[in-house]
């Protein structure tokens, strides 16, 4: 009954809320910087439409998080919506099919920057808020939409800001969270719930040589070079690791697939056929590692004594950013070289430094295996930190 209320809801406005989304896509919040606050208002206005109030909180330059709920009643059960509003950059605009603004509907599909993460999701938690308003399906407890900024870098400002400044300090808790975030787990099924997260580790590695000009590059230490050496080397990094218990083999993540597929041959079959299954499930399940930004030299006849390289480790519970350094540093070790905190004091010092940009740790529900039911099937989650324990 409530179902089909809601499904003619939607049936009836179908435009409406197609609009909505492809005006927040059309509404940019590149992080960075940011602007976030664009997004926020134009979700203001529509819930306003719709009776709900919304409470924008802004900082920065145009920044801002929203928290919008359907009553003041925090008492009894509460479930809390968290949607991120920026987006990553969209890189060189020209290699878009369509521009990444245009939010273009094309053959039931729509196409933009952040369509999929996450301003989808967060259209439908607002309009799902304003759906359940305006039928008056919800007779007890509370729905919180909390509408953040900053996660595509690190969510400090966004989703840990709420958490500290609202939630706690003003004693709400909820009794379940969903967050709107893309799986990218197609082929498989829906029936998804996550588990927990990796840890993230942003490190900036530099190596330190000796320069000298390049009509005779001997008498220098070339340190593009010792980069490229470490960077060959990097995959040789787990056996510098302590072995820790796996959370979750690739073996038993398949096991899991299978379940929720009638039967196990046709997860054999997509699994055999698309080999992005199966880096996926490699990402879901082990340490990795991207190297992803590089930097190094000056002048095309000076043989340079500075490299630097930014890696994105993705850690999996149990492993952490000590152990991660500890290894680099064996690994280095093992490569002929020093690692040494301190910087360059002589300009024949020849060594590598490790600075951590940023860090996250992981999350495990601990006892998830218990709490399966038959068809519920659940994953690690990769790419996001977010930190949503209430
Ligand atoms: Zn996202």
């Amino acid at each position: 009954m409530i179902e089909e209320l809601v499904n003619k809801e939607i049936d009836n406005n179908r435009e409406e809320y197609i609009e909505f989304l492809r005006e927040l896509i059309q509404t940019e919040s590149y992080n960075p910087p940011g602007n976030e606050k664009n997004v926020a208002l134009k979700i203001e206005k529509y819930l306003r439409n719709g009776g709900i109030t919304c409470e924008i909180f802004p900082f920065g330059e145009n920044r801002a998080n929203l928290i919008a709920t359907l009553n003041n009643n925090f008492s009894e059960k509460n479930l809390l919506y968290n949607g991120h509003m920026d987006v990553v950059p969209p890189g060189s605009e020209e290699k878009w099919k369509f521009p990444p603004l245009s939010a273009t509907l094309k053959r039931n599909k729509i196409f933009g920057r952040g369509a999929t993460d996450m301003k989808g999701g967060l259209a439908a938690m607002i309009i799902s808020l304003k759906i359940l308003k305006k039928l008056h399906l919800i007779s007890s407890g509370n729905l919180i939409l909390n509408a953040v900024a900053d996660e595509e870098t690190g969510g400090k400002l966004g989703t840990e800001w709420c958490l500290k400044k609202i939630f706690f300090q003003k004693g709400i808790k909820s009794n379940f969270i969903i967050i709107g975030e893309p799986s990218q787990i197609d082929p498989i099924p829906s029936k998804v719930i996550f588990i927990g997260e990796k840890g993230e580790l942003e490190l900036k590695v530099i190596s330190n040589g000796t320069s000298s000009h390049s009509w005779n590059p001997f008498t220098g230490k070339n340190a593009i070079y010792m980069m490229t050496d470490f960077i060959q080397n990097l995959d040789k990094l787990d056996e510098f690791l302590p072995k820790i218990e796996s959370f979750l083999s690739v073996e038993k993540l398949i096991a899991l697939f299978s379940v929720i597929l009638p039967n196990k041959e046709i997860f054999e079959r997509i699994y055999n056929e698309q080999p992005i299954l199966k880096n996926i499930l490699y990402s879901l399940t082990q340490l990795t590692e991207s190297v992803n930004i590089i930097k190094g030299g000056i002048k095309s006849n000076v043989v340079p004594d500075y490299c630097e390289a930014i890696i994105d480790f993705r850690l999996v519970p149990g492993q952490t950013t000590d152990m991660i350094i500890n290894g680099l540093t064996k690994l280095i070790d093992e490569l002929g070289y020093q690692v040494k905190q301190n910087s360059k004091t002589k300009s024949e010092d020849v060594f590598f430094n490790l600075e951590i940009v940023d860090q996250s740790e992981s999350s495990i529900w601990e006892n998830w295996e218990r709490s399966m039911t038959l068809k519920t099937f659940l994953l690690f989650k990769s790419w996001h930190f977010r930190c949503l324990f209430l």
